[in-house]
């Protein structure tokens, strides 16, 4: 990916922050970084060492890992994908893993999977839940959350959204207010940003609302979930299962409660927060940046004098 962008921008000196060492080597005499994968952090003392840096462009919408107030103090432009709606908007692959998680989950994918591969055949112990007339709660309806009910609706699905903030509402999500959405919907769906006040957004409470058997998606962020109480939903069956790209405190999991809880109990399913990785979408995010990176210097007669 390194040539990839290389072979972009022939002429520019551009970090691809995948390593810390090769970025810090870099960072003194770049001009523009890239910070393609979020892998490494970008503090205030690593940013003050990059003295001749001009832009910085990230391949994310969320930022909370780069000191975005040493580039402002400095006048260093901070370009991110979260203003870039034209553009996310067709890229799905977090919108698909949701599904994909939603569907394992409705028909007990993990469990069967591994039935078969212990050499058993007994299709009595994994019931389906068929979604055709079921309904979607959506909590979010922004990008992923609008691809979502594009996906419901295409599975027949109703479904029911809960957004505060957004500016114009879609025809195909009927509106609602939180607490109506978790005691109507069958399957809940998380896609909004971590901010203080989306942190612990569904609890103790808001899952007592939701149905016996429904079934709940987190691919936003672990902490809009206080997950102490999916892990009580979940042991008392007051939630049927869960599928979750993300967790608190990732990527160091080892010893959390609901990893604990997942190596014997396949109703809950649980990935390594891959639902936007693909490499694919990522060529596309590329260029898109890397075009941000040449137009912030003016294009291609600027590229020649500066
Ligand atoms: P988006 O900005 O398009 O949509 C987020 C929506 O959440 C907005 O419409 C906003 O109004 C709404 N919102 C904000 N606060 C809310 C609240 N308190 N209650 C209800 N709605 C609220 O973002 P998106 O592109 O759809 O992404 C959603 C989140 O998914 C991201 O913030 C990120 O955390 C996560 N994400 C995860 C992956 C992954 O790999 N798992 C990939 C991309 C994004």
């Amino acid at each position: 990916m390194l040539e990839y962008v290389r072979s972009e921008l022939p002429r520019w000196e551009v970090s691809l922050a995948n390593e810390v060492e090769r970025v810090d080597s870099l960072l003194a005499d770049t001009d523009a970084v890239l910070d393609a994968y979020m892998r490494v952090p970008f503090p205030r003392e690593r940013l003050q060492a990059a003295e001749r840096l001009r832009v910085f462009v990230t391949a994310t919408t969320g930022f909370d890992h780069i000191a975005d107030d040493v580039l402002a103090e400095r006048g260093i432009p901070l370009l991110t994908l979260r203003d870039q709606q034209a553009f996310l908007k067709n890229i799905t692959p977090a919108a698909e893993h949701s599904w994909l998680l939603l569907m394992a989950c409705a028909r007990r994918l993990r469990g069967a999977a591994a039935h078969v591969l212990d050499s058993q055949w007994d299709r009595n112990l994994f019931p389906g839940v068929f979604l055709r007339g079921k309904t979607l709660g959506i909590i979010g309806c922004g990008r992923i959350g609008g691809w979502m009910a594009h996906y419901a609706e295409a599975f027949g699905m109703e479904r029911v959204g809960y957004d505060p903030g957004l500016a114009e509402w879609p025809d195909n999500i009927e509106r609602s207010e939180l607490h109506a959405l978790l005691e109507r919907a069958d399957f809940v769906s998380v896609h909004v940003p971590l901010l203080d006040a989306t942190r612990h957004l569904l609890g103790a409470d808001e899952f007592m609302l939701m149905k016996p058997d429904s079934i709940l998606i987190n691919t936003s962020r672990g902490e809009i979930i206080d997950e102490q109480s999916l892990l009580a939903g979940l042991e008392e069956g007051r939630i049927a299962a869960a599928g979750l790209d993300v967790l608190t405190g990732e990527p160091n999991v080892d010893g959390h409660p609901l990893v604990a809880y997942a190596r014997t109990h396949d109703n809950l399913l649980i990935t390594p927060h891959i639902g936007g990785y693909s490499p694919d979408a990522l060529r596309t995010v590329l260029a898109f940046c890397c075009g941000r990176i040449t137009e912030h210097f003016g294009g291609d007669d600027a590229r020649e004098t500066s």
